[in-house]
């Protein structure tokens, strides 16, 4: 057999991974005959892909690369690192130089009162951990029995047993038997699509108040955690109504229940700050981060713990960890990262230039006809599409009909954007210049444009009737 290298045709490499690789949340077989596209290269904020052509990465490959593609130096970080120390685990009464010190710059990046890291793999171990953690420190408080963890609809912890239990996906709760015992939903603050007759102010405090009713019907005394995302991300970029977070935090307070910040996302400057828990006015007592602590040049995710709690798992010998927990490289990597997003300004610049000018040209699609609303944070924003602006009606179509032929069309522009349903996100990387911006709002101008032509000529511009 060859070696399989970048320069085979694309339709021997797209043959190839339909007979042996099997993609995360894709139906296979409809993925093959489709035929996939081949990414061999990026730079900065662009992809290049098997057929040489360039495209704009408006998602940051999954949310993470925030420091944009190419960066040498954590090549260079990772090099030097595995050849000095490719693996050691932090078991046995060991550690090692990259988690200590990795472990201290998020320390010193975090809000105050966060001084204590748990390392895992990526973002759905990290929110494993958080489940075990919340409740072993209830049990060590003398409250076994606080093991509810309170989440939401349609949010997105993570894709193991515990973080996709966590999460409010339906889709994944319909396979392989989820959600586990004692994690309760309740709903999520989009008001575009469930606001009905509310104001966003009113109906972002009908939403949160459904936290304190759950919290009364199980009983204050069992539950024991608070899970949500700053601002919700694979959900579709759901920005609450400014009235959400103040009642939440008041409940929290409240009934002295944990709160869980997974900054997964909106950790390391996406929303303009080192934590969305900063840009939403939140004081957590875990963050869960992955994805943009290493850009996603290597996978690195974990646990940023108060000192409260953790003063708690520290008196008690916590059965948990991964192999993986504080791999050298990947915190060396992460490191190196970090370095680059705070000496480079980059979440500074991101706050004070570049998300404002997105978030003004981001909201100038509300113009055209399929858009009805444009929400946006830091770098990340979403776009409602509609039938109806007026009445904020969904398509008649099944949800994601219409998303999908817009993502489609992004793909033709060579612009990725992604689709939530019928609702279109961005996350671009951090690094993306004023003209890139100005690149990728005209590409989404555009392939609106087309998606709108297609949806007149298939006869879909339809509203669903309410039922
Ligand atoms: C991606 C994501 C996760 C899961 O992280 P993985 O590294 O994919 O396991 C958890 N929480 C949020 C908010 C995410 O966006």
């Amino acid at each position: 057999m060859a070696v399989i290298t970048n320069h085979m045709p694309t339709s021997e490499l797209q043959a190839l991974d339909a007979a042996h690789h099997m993609h995360p949340f894709t139906h296979g077989t409809g993925l093959a005959g489709k035929g996939v596209r081949v990414i061999t290269r990026a730079n900065g904020v662009w992809l290049t892909d098997s057929d040489g052509n360039r495209i704009l990465d408006g998602m940051a490959g999954l949310w993470c690369v925030n420091i944009g593609y190419g960066r040498k130096e954590l090549a260079q970080a990772a090099a030097r690192q595995m050849e000095e120390l490719p693996f050691y685990n932090t078991f046995f009464q060991t550690t090692h130089v990259p988690a200590i010190a990795l472990s201290q710059k998020l320390a010193e990046l975090a809000p105050e009162g966060f001084n204590h890291v748990f390392f895992a793999g990526s973002g759905s171990e990290a929110n494993d951990t958080n489940l075990r953690m919340v409740r072993t420190y209830w049990a060590e408080k003398g409250q076994p029995e606080r093991n509810i963890v309170i989440s939401r609809w349609n949010a997105y912890h993570g894709s193991s047993v515990g973080s996709g239990s966590l999460g409010g996906m339906k889709g994944m709760h319909m396979q392989g038997g989820m959600p586990i015992p004692d994690i309760h939903h309740i709903d999520q603050p989009n008001w575009w699509a469930e606001g009905g007759d509310m104001t966003p102010e009113e109906f972002g405090l009908e939403r949160a108040r459904q936290l304190e009713t759950a919290i009364q019907e199980l009983g204050p005394e069992r539950v024991g955690a608070f899970i949500a995302e700053p601002v919700q991300g694979a959900g579709g970029v759901i920005v609450p109504p400014e009235t959400y977070w103040p009642e939440i935090q008041r409940i929290v307070d409240k009934y002295g229940i944990l709160l869980i910040a997974d900054e997964v996302i909106c950790g390391f400057g996406r929303t303009g700050n080192w934590f969305g828990s900063q840009t939403m006015n939140i004081r957590p007592h875990i963050m869960t981060v992955a994805k943009g602590l290493s850009s996603g040049y290597q996978p690195i995710g974990g646990s940023i713990i108060c000192d409260e709690v953790a003063e708690v798992i520290n008196g008690v010998e916590f059965n948990h960890g991964y192999t993986y927990s504080g791999h050298p490289v990947a915190c060396a990597v992460a490191l190196e990262n970090l370095r680059i997003l705070d000496e480079e300004g980059i979440v500074t610049r991101v706050r004070e230039e570049t998300a404002p000018y997105l978030k003004e040209k981001f909201e100038t699609l509300t113009e055209h006809p399929l858009v009805g609303e444009a929400k946006i944070v830091g770098m990340m924003g979403s776009i409602a599409l509609t039938p109806d602006k007026a009445s904020r009606a969904a398509f008649e179509s099944e949800a994601g009909t219409v998303g999908f032929i817009c993502r489609e069309r992004c793909f033709a522009n060579n612009l990725v954007m992604r689709h939530v349903g019928d609702r279109m996100i961005i996350s671009p990387p951090l690094v993306i210049s004023k003209d890139e911006i100005d690149i990728l709002i005209a590409r989404a101008w555009q392939s609106l444009d087309e998606c709108h032509a297609k949806l007149k000529e298939d006869g879909l511009m339809k509203a669903r009737v309410a039922s």
